[in-house]
């Protein structure tokens, strides 16, 4: 039996996770995974990271009581957990920090990764440029017109983008070109990926990075309410905001757990959604075994959410592990619900969600009605929603 918080010395949460990769990456992928080693154990190597996210990041980020949102569904207090004003804007520069300062000590002078709308990468050349390390990241040629902005915020960061125009020119191909560049260039590149998913240790090493945001509001609500929340919410693409959340809380029976996928356009459509633990089955991608939205032959379906941070057709491990064993709860939320969520938050908070947190509001508004006022919800709001507002403007209007 694995431990609900740690995964097993292969790397396995229950069944899912482990190490599934081409001859070419096992010595790159064991390199990281010794070096992780060390490092998690290394005061001095934490302390840097802690000092960087309290003096770059701006940590700890607050955690708010939405008075107006709570008087409005009139049941559960509700809080928010402020990962939005986190320096580049979402939870995001809390790994991508981590994972530059580990490459640092592995003595790596480059960073290398994937991005879909752009998010990592720019969380990622942001962390490259304060620790003066090179940044390299592949793109989908059609994510690059359709994310012009980030492709700009990427350059003037210091980084290298390269087109992919291989395949359908999206997130997928960007994967397979820069793991193929990695396999090559590896003795001087660490390969950083953007959320709790991936080959054993990454699954790991991005969870740890995130914890903070769990940590932090476990004091943070021990000093306002005295006493631990009754619901934590987040919502999840890969996982990693939620992972940040709930870690420190796996072991508390008494705090339930929703982790909110995108449920899209119409979930009895295959590329109309991406609820990967709803609907998806047992299978294989990027490295690791989990749940998986997937064809006949195991080829990853096509995949839809109006938060392109949440449209990925597989999920972290260790996610698929706490479903099975019902430690967490998965739900979804519709992209129409999410719009109507977004604008709630705008309206009675002042403050714009990204659309991903957005996702997690929905389930909050279902749940805080039917809950007394001497319970407790906490919501992960992961981002902030510049970013969105014009394609949300489009979406209100139209
Ligand atoms: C990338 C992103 C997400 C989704 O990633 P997870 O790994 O599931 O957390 C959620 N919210 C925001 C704001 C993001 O940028």
């Amino acid at each position: 039996m694995t431990s609900i918080v740690h995964a097993d010395e292969a790397g396995f949460f229950g069944a899912h996770g482990g190490r599934f990769l081409p001859p070419q990456l096992e010595a790159p992928i064991a390199e990281v995974a010794a070096a992780y080693a060390e490092a998690r154990n290394d005061p001095e190597f934490m302390a840097e990271y802690e000092a960087l996210l309290s003096d770059y990041v701006g940590r700890p980020s607050p955690l708010f009581l939405a008075e107006r949102l709570t008087k409005h569904f009139g049941g559960a207090r509700i809080y928010l957990k402020r990962e939005d004003l986190n320096h580049t804007g979402s939870h995001k520069i809390n790994h991508c920090l981590g994972e530059v300062l580990l490459a640092k000590r592995m003595g790596k002078t480059k960073v290398l990764a994937e991005t879909g709308a752009g998010q990592h990468g720019v969380a990622l050349a942001t962390a490259a440029a304060l620790l003066g390390l090179e940044c390299e990241i592949h793109m989908g040629a059609i994510d690059i017109e359709k994310q012009h902005p980030n492709v700009v915020r990427m350059e003037l960061l210091g980084a290298t983008v390269v087109s992919v125009t291989d395949g359908g020119q999206c997130l997928k191909d960007a994967v397979d070109s820069a793991f193929g560049k990695f396999a090559t260039d590896w003795e001087d590149t660490f390969f950083a990926i953007g959320s709790v998913v991936g080959p054993d240790p990454y699954p790991t090493i991005i969870r740890d990075f995130q914890s903070i945001v769990g940590r932090e509001m476990r004091a943070q609500i021990l000093a306002k309410e005295n006493r631990l929340p009754d619901v934590l919410i987040a919502c999840v693409g890969g996982g990693s905001n939620a992972m940040g959340l709930f870690t420190a809380f796996l072991e508390d029976d008494s705090v339930r757990m929703f982790g909110v996928e995108p449920g899209g356009k119409n979930l009895d459509v295959v590329g109309e959604h991406a609820a990967t633990m709803t609907l998806g089955s047992p299978g294989m991608l990027h490295g690791m075994k989990t749940m998986l939205l997937q064809d006949s032959a195991g080829d990853p379906d096509a995949v839809h959410s109006i938060a392109s941070g949440l449209d990925y057709p597989a999920v972290g491990p260790q996610h698929a592990h706490l479903k099975d064993i019902g430690r967490v709860q998965y739900v979804t939320a519709s992209d129409d619900e999410t719009l109507e969520a977004f604008q709630l938050l705008c309206r009675t908070e002042g403050i714009i969600p990204a659309l991903e947190s957005a996702h997690a509001l929905v389930q909050m508004a279902k749940l805080a009605p039917t809950m007394g006022p001497d319970e407790i919800i906490v919501v992960n709001l992961s981002g902030r929603g510049d970013k969105d507002i014009d394609y949300v403007a489009e979406k209100i209007r139209g």
